[in-house]
C-alpha cells in the first residue's frame, strides 16, 4: 500500500520541475526499446568516422528505406521521400509534407564533423630512425588526448591521375594501428611544470608510422623511403599525392557499452553523430508528416560552419529552391518566404554535469546525464555573445510539442556564464528567419576522442526530433 501523499508534496508535483531521471521514467519495455536503439546508434558511430563515411552511410540507409534523389522527383506528392547530396559531406533529407510549402518547413539539422587530427599536406618525414607524419588538428581538442592512443587513418587521395582512392586503416582488428609518442614521465620535468595549454604545441602531434628501412645503402632517409614504397605499392601513391588528400586520424576501433550497467555509450565522434543519427532516424521512419519535413547534415561546424559544406554555405538555400521549384515558383520571395516561416532544431549536443569539475557548470543550469534530451533557449559565450537567442514563443512552442508526445527533456546551459562557451549551426540557420533552438542530448568528455553519452538520452533525442518532424 503505497503511503498518501501530504499536501505539500502534492503541491509540489504540480508546481516545481520533474528533476527525476529518465531511467526511472520509464516501463521495463521502454527501456529494452532504448537498449535496442543504441544497438544501431552503436554501429552508425563504427563505421562512420568522418563527414564522408557519416554522409555515405546516412544515403544508404535513407536508400534502403525508399529514399530517392531530388533530381529524378518532379511534383510535390506528399508522402515522397528524398535527398540531395553535396559534394560528399552534406545531405540533406526530406519527406514532402501535406501542407503547401509555403506554410514553412519543419528542420533537424546536425554536423557530421568532429574534432580531429589531419594530415598536414607534405606529412612525412623521417627522424631517429622513424617514419613519421606531421598532422593539424581539427576543432577543439585537448592535444594531450590524442597521445599515446592507438590511432585510425581514414580518408581520400585525389592520385596524380585524377583517380580517388578510399583509405582506412587500423579499424579491423587485423590492422596495424598509429600513434603520436608522449614524452616518459622520467624526463617530463620540465613539461609537467608547463600549463596545459604549452605543455603540448600542435606540431609536437606527430604520429608514429615506419621503422622498417628501405634495403639499399646508396638512399639517405631509408625508412622513409620504404614506406613510401609501401603506400605506392598498395595504393599507387606517390609523395605529391598527399597534397590532393583528405586524410584523417581518428581514435580506432569500435564504439562500445559504458560501465557496467551498460546504461551508457563510450565512442568518438558522438558530438554530433548522436544527432545526426537520431535525426536520422526519425525522418526514415516519417510517413506523411503536416509540413514537409527535412533533416540536415551539415560539415565544418567545429571549424566555425565555413566553407562550401559548412552551415555557412547556400546549400541549405539552394536545396530550398530546388524544392519551391517543385511545389510551384523559385523565385526569390517565394523561396524566402518558405525559409522564414519555417521552424528548424539545431541539433547538437551540450555538456553535462561533470561530478568532477563542478566549479565550471552552474549547478542550477546544467544537464546531467540521464535526464532527457536537453533543449537549450541559448548558447554563446560570456553575455551570450555569439548565441542565436531562440524566442520565448518558439520555446513555448517546442516545450508544449515535446510534453504533448512525452519526450523526456530537460534545459541545460554549457557551463558558468564566464567559463567559456560555444555555439552551434543555430544561429547560421536563423539567418533566414526562422525559428531555431538548440536540443540534443548530454554529453561528458565533449570532444574528447572517447565521449560518453547516457543511452536514455539517445534514444529521447530521437523522439524529440520525431515529435518535430510529424508536427
Ligand atoms: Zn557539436
Amino acid at each position: 500500500m503505497s503511503k498518501e501523499s501530504s499536501q505539500g508534496q502534492k503541491r509540489l508535483k504540480e508546481l516545481g520541475l520533474n528533476e527525476k531521471s529518465a531511467w526511472e521514467r520509464l516501463d521495463a519495455r521502454e527501456k529494452e526499446r532504448v537498449f535496442a536503439f543504441c544497438e544501431g546508434y552503436k554501429d552508425f558511430l563504427t563505421r562512420a568516422k568522418t563527414e564522408r563515411e557519416a554522409i555515405e552511410a546516412a544515403l544508404e540507409l535513407a536508400g534502403r528505406r525508399g529514399f530517392k534523389s531530388l533530381d529524378g522527383i518532379k511534383g510535390p506528392e506528399p508522402g515522397t521521400k528524398f535527398y540531395l547530396e553535396w559534394r560528399g559531406k552534406v545531405a540533406l533529407l526530406g519527406v514532402w509534407g501535406q501542407a503547401p510549402l509555403e506554410k514553412g518547413l519543419h528542420l533537424v539539422g546536425a554536423h557530421v564533423d568532429a574534432p580531429r587530427l589531419d594530415l598536414k599536406p607534405q606529412p612525412l618525414y623521417e627522424e631517429a630512425g622513424l617514419a613519421m607524419f606531421k598532422t593539424h588538428y581539427y576543432g577543439g581538442i585537448k592535444k594531450y588526448q590524442w597521445t599515446a592512443l592507438p590511432l585510425a587513418l581514414h580518408g581520400v587521395v585525389i592520385l596524380h591521375d585524377g583517380r580517388k582512392i578510399n583509405i582506412k586503416i587500423g579499424e579491423d582488428p587485423g590492422d596495424p594501428v598509429l600513434a603520436i609518442s608522449d614524452l616518459l614521465p622520467h624526463l617530463a620535468k620540465d613539461q609537467m611544470k608547463k600549463p596545459l595549454e604549452e605543455a603540448f604545441s600542435g606540431d609536437d602531434l606527430n604520429l608514429v608510422i615506419g621503422n622498417l628501412p628501405y634495403a639499399d645503402e646508396e638512399v639517405k632517409e631509408k625508412v622513409k623511403l620504404a614506406i613510401l614504397d609501401q603506400l605506392h605499392r598498395q595504393y599507387g601513391l606517390v609523395e605529391e599525392d598527399f597534397i590532393s588528400a583528405e586524410l584523417e586520424l581518428v581514435p580506432a576501433g569500435p564504439a562500445r557499452d559504458l560501465g557496467l550497467d551498460r546504461s551508457m555509450i563510450g565512442a568518438y565522434g558522438q558530438d554530433d553523430r548522436v544527432c545526426a543519427y537520431t535525426a536520422l532516424q526519425a525522418i526514415l521512419e516519417l510517413e506523411r508528416p503536416e509540413r514537409t519535413a527535412l533533416v540536415l547534415l551539415v560539415d565544418k561546424e567545429e571549424i566555425g560552419s565555413t566553407g562550401n559544406t559548412g552551415a555557412q554555405s547556400r546549400f541549405l538555400a539552394l536545396a530550398v529552391t530546388e524544392l519551391a521549384g517543385r511545389a510551384g515558383s523559385a523565385d526569390i520571395l517565394s523561396v524566402s518566404r518558405v525559409l522564414a516561416s519555417s521552424r528548424a532544431i539545431s541539433a547538437d549536443v551540450t555538456a553535462a554535469l561533470d561530478p568532477t569539475y563542478e566549479g565550471v557548470y552552474d549547478k542550477r543550469n546544467v544537464a546531467l546525464l540521464g535526464r532527457g534530451v536537453v533543449l537549450s533557449k541559448y548558447s554563446g559565450s560570456r553575455g551570450k555573445y555569439e548565441a542565436n537567442d531562440a524566442s520565448a514563443e518558439f520555446m513555448g512552442y517546442l516545450r508544449r510539442l515535446f510534453n504533448a508526445a512525452g519526450v523526456i527533456w530537460q534545459t541545460g546551459e554549457l557551463g558558468k556564464v564566464d567559463a567559456g562557451g560555444g555555439g552551434t549551426i543555430a544561429k547560421y540557420l536563423a539567418y533566414f528567419g526562422l525559428d531555431v533552438a538548440d536540443c540534443g542530448p548530454a554529453l561528458l568528455s565533449m570532444h574528447a576522442p572517447l565521449e560518453i553519452a547516457s543511452k536514455v538520452d539517445v534514444y529521447q533525442a530521437y523522439r524529440a526530433y520525431s515529435a518535430f518532424l510529424k508536427a
